[in-house]
């Protein structure tokens, strides 16, 4: 499951910058999740809620922010946001120029935004 190894990932993060930051625990965890990382959200919520047991972050609570999918444009440095790319009507061109230098600036990753914790 894709989802795991990433909440794997999530929580090598959490755990270091909560040690960094002294906490006792964390409490709350806000992560963005980019709608072209192929991320399910519920399924990484229950990946979470799993994986969380025993860590730092037991009792904490998961937000999950949906980012959308950004374009910028090379040309005249439009930026555009898809509403959805699945659309029909979503194309690779910008609407100012018509330049398909297109460069995807937002929505392919998945990071953690925040960390609430207890000291
Ligand atoms: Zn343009």
């Amino acid at each position: 499951m894709h989802e795991l190894s990433l909440v794997a990932d999530l929580f090598t993060i959490i755990e270091e910058q909560a040690r960094q930051a002294g906490a006792k625990k964390v409490t709350k965890v806000s992560v963005s999740v980019g709608e072209l990382s192929g991320v399910v959200p519920d399924l990484f919520r229950s990946a979470f809620q799993s994986y969380k047991k025993g860590t730092i972050a037991d009792k904490s609570r998961l937000q999950l922010k949906m980012v959308k999918i950004k374009f910028k444009c090379r040309s005249c440095g439009r930026e555009i946001t898809a509403r959805n790319i699945m659309d029909e009507s979503f194309s690779y061109v910008c609407p100012a120029c018509g330049s398909r230098d297109m460069e995807l600036v937002a929505g392919r990753d998945l990071y953690l935004e925040k960390l609430e914790i207890e000291t």
